[in-house]
Order: structure tokens, then C-alpha cells, then sequence
């Protein structure tokens, strides 16, 4: 049976881009395979692209304040499995970063 939301007609490219990127055939991890999306939702954040470069937008945390500035800085590095983050709003101060692949790890938060 096909992946869900497999549009592609040649699975097989597919399968060849996957290990070019060093990702793990469907099947042979433990768990499933989560995808830059994925983890970046998962920290509240939600992007209108998801390729590689900077991007400014509203910070998901403080809204950017009053005027919702674009205060909220984030970057996925060229391979497209690492980014990183960073609201420039002092009182918010909201940052991290996220590796497809790396275990799930809540965000620190104040208490
Ligand atoms: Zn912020």
C-alpha cells in the first residue's frame, strides 16, 4: 500500500531522492518519520515554505506586539534538516532550533 499523500507517479524517484538525503527507507525506523513540518508545528511554529533560506514573520509567541511587527526570525539551513529561530522582541525572547529527526524536546518555558 502507498504512503498517504503520495502523489508522485514513480515511487522509485522517491525512494532514490530519500537516500540521497541520508533519510531512512520508510519502514526501517522505529518510529515514523517526521518532517521539518512536522517539527516545527509540533513548537507552535507554522511556515509558509518550508525550503531552505530566512524567513520574517510574525512571532507565533507575542504576536509582535501592538503593531505585529515581524519580529520572528527563522532559518533552515541549505540541506533543509536543521533550523533555527529567534523572535528579536526583548520582552518575548523566543528561540530555538530544530534537526529532523532529533528527539522531541518541549520548550523550555519559565516557571
Ligand atoms: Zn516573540
Amino acid at each position: 500500500m502507498p504512503p498517504p499523500g503520495s502523489a508522485t507517479p514513480t515511487p522509485l524517484n522517491d525512494a532514490a531522492r530519500r537516500s540521497l538525503l541520508g533519510v531512512p527507507a520508510p519502514g526501517t525506523a522505529a518510529t515514523e518519520m517526521e518532517t521539518m513540518r512536522d517539527g516545527l508545528l509540533a513548537r507552535g511554529i507554522t511556515l509558509k515554505r518550508y525550503s531552505p533560506g530566512e524567513q520574517r514573520m510574525v512571532c507565533p509567541k507575542c504576536g509582535g506586539g501592538s503593531s505585529a511587527e515581524h519580529c520572528f526570525s527563522i532559518t533552515i539551513d541549505p540541506d533543509g534538516q536543521t533550523s533555527k529561530w529567534k523572535c528579536f522582541r526583548a520582552t518575548c525572547g523566543f528561540q530555538g532550533g530544530y534537526t529532523v529527526g532529533s528527539p522531541y524536546r518541549p520548550a523550555t518555558s519559565r516557571k
